[in-house]
C-alpha cells in the first residue's frame, strides 16, 4: 500500500509532531537548554564539528551548543519545509537576519558578488541590499529584465510575490528561467505556503519573514529559508557562524502558528476578497491594489501560481497625504502599525514607514495606505474604514 500524501491542512497540524506518541507527548517539547550534556570528547567534538560546518547532530554526540543546534527550533523548521515543498528549511531571529545569511550563502556558494533586485521589494530587504554592509553590488530591475541583467558573476536573483506594497504578482518561472542556473530566492511572506510554493515553479530558496502570518498573532520576530540539503548546510553555516538565530521559545510559537495557517489565510483572503470589492466602490478611493482584482493579476497567475489572491491590500486615495493622515489617524478596529498577517487587521502608510529607506525614485507614492486585513468581522472592518474615510474626506 502506498502511503497516503497528506494536504497542506492535515500537515499544518501534524508536520514535525511524528514522534510524539513515542515520546509520550501531545505538545512539542520546548528546549530552552543553551548548553548540552556531552557524550564524550570525541563523539561530542565530531558533532560539533558537523554542525559547525552546516550539518545535523552527529549519532549519539548531542546538539553541544544551542547556537549550533535545537530541537524545538528543528521541529518548526522541518514543518515548514514540509509546507513549502521542501527537503529542509533553516530558521533566523528574523526575516532581515534571513535575507542577510542567504547573500552571504549565496556568495559563498557562487563565488560572485552581484545580485539581481527585483522591484518593489519589502523596504528592508531593498535598504538592507543597497547599504553595502554585505559587501555585494546590486541591480535593481522589473522582472521583465532579468535575463538581461545577470551576469557571470551574479549569486542571487531575488524576487517578492505579492510584493511589498502595491501587491505586483511576479511569473516565478519565468524569473527562474531568465535566472538560468543562477539561484532565485522568493520571498514568500505575503503568499505563504497555503497560496503559493515557490519552490515548485523553479526557486532555490524560499524566504519568509515568519513575524507575520507564519506567527500570526504579532508576538515573534522571526524568519526561514525553504530550501534542498546542499543550501540548508550552507545556511546553517552561516547562522552557526554569525550567530543570527532563532530563540526557542518562539520556534515552539511559530510551530503552533503553522497548525491554523491554512484557516487563518482563507478566513482573511475571504475578508480581503469583500473589503477591495467595497472598497473599489468608495468615493474616496481612487485605485485599489489586490491581486483578485483582473487589473491586480494581468498575468492570470492566481490559478497557475498561486490559490488565491491573499488577505494583503493598498488604496490610491483622492485626497492623497492630507487623507492618508486622517485616515490612518481615524480607524478605531483597525490598528495604526506597521508589520501585517496577524489575527488582527493593520493599515499603514508605507512611503513614510515600511518603504522610508527606499529611494524616492522608487518609493510608493505618497497617497497609498496598506492594509493587513485580519480575522474581525468584515462588516465590522468596512465600518471601520467607512467612519475613518469619511472622517478623512470632511
Ligand atoms: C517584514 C518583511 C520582511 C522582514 O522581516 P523581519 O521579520 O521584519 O525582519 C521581509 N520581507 C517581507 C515581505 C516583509 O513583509
Amino acid at each position: 500500500m502506498t502511503e497516503r500524501v497528506l494536504s497542506l491542512d492535515s500537515l499544518a497540524v501534524h508536520a514535525g509532531r511524528e514522534d510524539f506518541a513515542e515520546l509520550g507527548v501531545h505538545a512539542p517539547p520546548l528546549d530552552l537548554s543553551s548548553t548540552s550534556p556531552l557524550p564524550d570528547i570525541e563523539a561530542g567534538g565530531l558533532s560539533y564539528e558537523s554542525m559547525a560546518t552546516g550539518g545535523h547532530p552527529a549519532e549519539g554526540g548531542g546538539f553541544v551548543y544551542a547556537r549550533l543546534w535545537n530541537p524545538t527550533v528543528a521541529r518548526f523548521e522541518a514543518a515548514l519545509a514540509r509546507l513549502e515543498h521542501t527537503t529542509e528549511a533553516v530558521a533566523y531571529s528574523s526575516g532581515m537576519a534571513a535575507m542577510t545569511a542567504a547573500v552571504l550563502a549565496a556568495k559563498q556558494r557562487t563565488g560572485g558578488r552581484h545580485v539581481v533586485a527585483v522591484r518593489p521589494l519589502y523596504g528592508g530587504t531593498d535598504h538592507l541590499l543597497g547599504s553595502g554592509l554585505l559587501d555585494v553590488e546590486v541591480t535593481y530591475c522589473t522582472a521583465g529584465e532579468v535575463a538581461g541583467t545577470v551576469r557571470d558573476d551574479t549569486c542571487l536573483v531575488v524576487v517578492e510575490t505579492p510584493a511589498n506594497p502595491t501587491l505586483d504578482l511576479v511569473d516565478i518561472r519565468a524569473v527562474a528561467d531568465a535566472a538560468g542556473d543562477r539561484p532565485l530566492l522568493v520571498d514568500n511572506t505575503f503568499a505563504t505556503p497555503v497560496l503559493q510554493n515557490p519552490a515548485d515553479h523553479g526557486a532555490a530558496l524560499v524566504l519568509h519573514s515568519a513575524t507575520k502570518y507564519l506567527g500570526g498573532h504579532g508576538d515573534v520576530i522571526a524568519g526561514v529559508i525553504a530550501t534542498d540539503a546542499e543550501w540548508a548546510a550552507a545556511l546553517r553555516r552561516v547562522r552557526a557562524v554569525t550567530g543570527g538565530l532563532l530563540h526557542p521559545l518562539a520556534g515552539y510559537l511559530l510551530h503552533r502558528g503553522l497548525t491554523t495557517l491554512p484557516v487563518r489565510v482563507r478566513t482573511q483572503q475571504a475578508s480581503a476578497e469583500k473589503l477591495a470589492g467595497w472598497l473599489a466602490t468608495h468615493p474616496a478611493v481612487r485605485e485599489v491594489f489586490f491581486p483578485g482584482t483582473p487589473q491586480g493579476d494581468p498575468a492570470g497567475l492566481i490559478g497557475r501560481q498561486m490559490r488565491g489572491p491573499g488577505a494583503m491590500l493598498a488604496v490610491r486615495l483622492h485626497g492623497g497625504y492630507e487623507q492618508a493622515l486622517r485616515m490612518t489617524g481615524g480607524v478605531r478596529l483597525f490598528t495604526h502599525a506597521v508589520s501585517l498577517g496577524g489575527v488582527d487587521s493593520l493599515i499603514q502608510h508605507p512611503a513614510a514607514l515600511t518603504h522610508r529607506p527606499v529611494p524616492a525614485d522608487a518609493r510608493p507614492d505618497a497617497d497609498i495606505v496598506r492594509l493587513s486585513v485580519g480575522l474581525e468581522d468584515p462588516d465590522d472592518l468596512c465600518a471601520d474604514l467607512e467612519a475613518a474615510l469619511t472622517g478623512a474626506t470632511g
